[in-house]
């Protein structure tokens, strides 16, 4: 054997598993096959477009300065080009700590490409050289991750259009952008480019945007962003995509069977991610897949006992806590089976689900997608949380569902500027099982916007 554990893929879910299994003594290799190292968050998706977004809402704010006592002169505007010298400088920053972790950690960094030949081995080509070699496996990790998937709408091949990547790295604002797409980065990146200055229209098939979350979240965050200006049209079909002269038509048929042809500077496709498995030979490893993602119990196992996978590759939402968890944990697994432990079988515990959207108002939902309808539900305003009043974050909603009863907590909704970083503390009462009235009972400081999710009656 040449490796106890080869990991396939350096990036969030394949450095957490390969700096796990090594950080146990497990001799490991770990291939990756891109030409920069660092992995999708890192160098093409929540860091980068945290940082424009970021940019967005100060924009925001300044815009509105007046409201906090501040003269302006002049207007305020983005410099699209420091922008991106700042993009490119953070980016570069935080790919230099994982560079570093890569090519310093105890395991065999090799930069290839890797496919399956059999139950046990594969097949790694050289990036540099293309010499290949096969190489025997105790285990295999596969996290591979995903890339952008581009819809099949005639004439769209071959125009200038973007993915989430070409959005980010953008030089110039545009002046107008369509967004074919109301999920997470669809509606992520409407509200920076709306935030920068850009005019806005969202393409959404379905009848609500951001279909994973609750509908009243989704729908006040639909609302709060129309009133900026974001054009939403719902249940929307993207028919057709023309490009001339530095124009996009893209030609539209709405729920009543009405056509009709909007045009824009840019198009920016967020119709979902494919996995990376097309060219892993799958078949060879014995390894299943569902619409070509991975399918992995909780141990991170697949239908081969020797290979197990984590990240964006497996069927399952695309997150990067999820990636380095799963990761993490299947790795601790390997390493007890190769050492003959009994607790080989332990699940990656992602108890409570969460779901964030860093939208304006930015979006959070803890605990199951689907809400039970005996659940109680509790809703506050934030238009009544001084805190949120001082800061101009009113726009938004807190949401709790209590099982009958007990009044333990079962989930929570939140839309506001900021509310994901400021839910935390929901996220280990729902995860302790705490009730309504426990929750209260845990100090919180006054005035904080974490004190709003205390702003609930207890009976
Ligand atoms: C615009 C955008 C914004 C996002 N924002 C957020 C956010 O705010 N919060 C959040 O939680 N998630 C966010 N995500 C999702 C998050 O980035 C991913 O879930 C996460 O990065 C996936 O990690 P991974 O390890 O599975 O894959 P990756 O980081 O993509 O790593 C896979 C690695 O495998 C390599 N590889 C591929 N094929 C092979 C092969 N055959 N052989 C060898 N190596 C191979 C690739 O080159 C790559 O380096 C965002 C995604 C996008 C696109």
């Amino acid at each position: 054997m040449d490796y106890e554990l080869i990991v396939l893929g350096g990036g969030s879910a394949g450095y957490a598993a390969a700096s796990t299994a090594t950080g146990r003594g497990v001799k490991t290799a770990l291939i990756d096959n891109s030409d920069r190292l660092g992995g999708l968050c890192i160098l093409r998706g929540c860091m980068p477009s945290k940082t424009l977004i970021e940019t967005a809402n100060r924009l925001r704010d300044i815009r509105r300065c007046g409201d906090y006592a501040i003269a302006l002169d002049g207007r305020a505007s983005v410099d699209m080009a420091a922008l991106q010298e700042r993009r490119a400088t953070l980016v570069e920053e935080f790919r230099e700590d994982r560079v570093d972790g890569l090519k310093d950690g105890d395991f065999d960094l090799l930069r290839g490409q890797a496919c399956f030949t059999d139950e046990g081995r594969l097949k790694f080509t050289e990036r540099d050289s293309g010499s290949s070699r096969v190489l025997q496996f105790g285990y295999a990790l596969i996290a591979t991750g995903s890339h952008p998937n581009v819809p099949d709408i005639p004439g769209l091949e071959g125009t200038p259009y973007w993915v989430s990547e070409n959005a980010l790295e953008a030089k110039q604002l545009p002046e107008h952008l369509i967004v074919i797409g109301g999920g997470a980065i669809g509606c992520e990146m409407a509200c920076c480019f709306e935030g920068l200055g850009a005019k806005v229209t969202v393409l959404n098939r379905s009848r609500t945007l951001l279909s994973n979350l609750p509908e009243s979240a989704s729908r006040r965050f639909g609302e709060e962003a129309a009133k900026r200006g974001i054009d939403f049209r719902y249940e929307t079909e993207s028919k057709s995509v023309h490009y001339r002269d530095g124009q996009f038509k893209v030609t539209v048929e709405d729920a009543e069977g009405h056509e009709e042809q909007l045009s824009a500077s840019h198009l920016l496709l967020a119709t979902g991610r494919n996995p990376n498995t097309d060219s892993l030979e799958l078949d060879q490893g014995n390894v299943l897949t569902e619409d070509g993602r991975i399918l992995a119990d909780g141990t991170g196992r697949t239908s081969n006992d020797r290979i197990y996978a984590a990240g964006d590759c497996v069927k399952g939402p695309s997150i990067v806590h999820r990636a380095v968890l799963a990761g993490e944990q299947a790795a601790r697994n390997i390493h007890a089976k190769l050492r003959g432990h009994s607790d080989s079988h332990v699940e990656v515990d992602l108890d409570p689900s969460i779901t964030a959207v860093f939208s304006e108002p930015e979006l959070i939902h803890i605990g199951p997608s689907s809400i039970d309808s005996s659940w109680l539900k509790k809703t506050f305003d934030l238009a009544d949380s001084g805190k949120a009043i001082i800061q101009g974050k009113q726009n938004g909603q807190l949401e709790l569902f209590l099982e009958p009863g007990s009044k333990t907590i079962k989930a929570a909704t939140g839309v506001g500027r900021g509310v994901i970083d400021y839910s935390q503390a929901v996220v280990l009462a729902i995860r302790a099982e705490m009730t309504l009235e426990q929750f209260l009972s845990v100090p919180h400081y006054h005035p904080t916007m974490s004190e709003a999710w205390t702003y609930f009656e207890s009976a």
